[in-house]
């Protein structure tokens, strides 16, 4: 998370004020006439901060879409996500595992650095176990799990980084927005990692809210209700899509009945073989048909021609595919 911050406060500097760490003690959404306004505690004093819009981007537990008494749909899996890095022996060529095991799945998945990100679903009781035995011990049940398979590609897992668990929620807020408010990222939506589409999802929301606030009428009133709704309106096709894609996924996956790893292996051989379901697939999984679908900041600003929007969203399948 320190690789996305570092940059982003960088770039914040000097144009926005940043009060970090803080605690929320009280929220006014405000309304047609009156501005919303967010008490915070911050180094021991009470800061009381106004303006237009207030966006939630306060994660799963958001305190913001509490206070502002949006209700959440969804389950608990009961499973835990044990999440770290590892470094394998012929590291990973650009090249994502997900292997599908009994208790959930478990993802291989390339870093910038040559190490793998490792997201392994588990019962929560294993995941505690698993997450806290001696390293060596850990890291033959990792290769155990990830089976002969990945282990001939990716060679002997050689080392690894600290382990976290995370519970593996289903979590879709009733409302993405409100008067003088808008929820992006997990606030609005939290979904099981199997497929990888959470963060993806979460910058969507950023695009869209931008390009919501670059209409005319957001330079009197940004946090306008009609805004707010057209915001909400947007991302629910998306949201929608996306977790259905998700939860199809673990369901498929999930299933233990006798023959159902036949029935799966054969699906999975039929789609690697059929070329527009293998496509469409995996622009789903990257997010690019929704990227395509959607209007760039600096394009509502008249900066960038078609020809260069389409160049972008190429760049953006290759970082996808890698
Ligand atoms: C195990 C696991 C693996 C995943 N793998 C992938 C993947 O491969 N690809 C992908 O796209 N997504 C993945 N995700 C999902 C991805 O991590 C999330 O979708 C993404 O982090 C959501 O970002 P966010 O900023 O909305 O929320 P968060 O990352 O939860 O950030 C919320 C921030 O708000 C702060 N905050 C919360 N409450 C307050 C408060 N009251 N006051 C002040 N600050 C507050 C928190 O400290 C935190 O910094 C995975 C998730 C899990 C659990």
């Amino acid at each position: 998370m320190g690789h996305l911050l570092k940059p982003l406060h960088e770039r914040m500097k000097g144009r926005v004020t940043l009060f970090c760490p803080a605690s929320i003690t009280g929220v006014d959404f405000g309304d047609m006439e009156r501005q919303a306004e967010v008490q915070i505690s911050h180094e021991g004093k009470r800061v009381v901060l106004q303006g237009s819009l207030l966006i939630g981007a306060d994660g799963t537990n958001s305190q913001i879409r509490r206070m502002a008494g949006i209700r959440t749909k969804g389950w608990d899996y009961n499973r835990f996500g044990l999440v770290l890095s590892a470094s394998c022996e012929h590291g990973h060529d650009s090249v994502a595992y997900e292997c599908f095991r009994e208790s959930g799945p478990l993802a291989f998945l390339p870093m910038a650095d040559g190490r793998f990100s490792i997201v392994w679903a588990l019962a929560p009781t294993e995941a505690m176990r698993l997450s806290t035995m001696p390293k060596p011990l850990f890291m033959k049940k990792l290769q155990k799990a990830a089976g002969s398979d990945v282990i001939d590609r990716t060679g002997s897992i050689t080392g690894i980084g600290k382990r976290f668990c995370f519970p593996l929620e289903l979590t879709i807020a009733e409302r993405y927005a409100g008067p003088r408010l808008a929820l992006v990222g997990n606030a609005a939506h939290t979904l099981h990692p199997v497929a990888g589409q959470g963060m993806n999802l979460g910058l969507r929301d950023v695009a869209v809210l931008a390009e919501v606030l670059s209409a005319e009428l957001a330079f009197s009133d940004p946090g306008a209700p009609i805004l707010m709704q057209a915001y909400a309106e947007k991302r629910r096709l998306d949201v929608m899509a996306v977790s259905g894609f998700t939860e199809s996924l673990t369901s498929l996956f999930g299933i233990s009945l006798p023959g159902a790893k036949k029935v799966r292996s054969h699906a999975l051989e039929m789609m690697q073989k059929t070329v527009s379901v293998r496509t469409l697939l995996l622009r789903q999984a990257a997010g690019i048909g929704q990227v395509e679908s959607m209007k760039m900041p600096g394009e509502l600003a008249g900066k960038n021609s078609g020809k260069r929007a389409k160049k972008r969203v190429g760049n953006r399948a290759e970082r996808g595919a890698a």
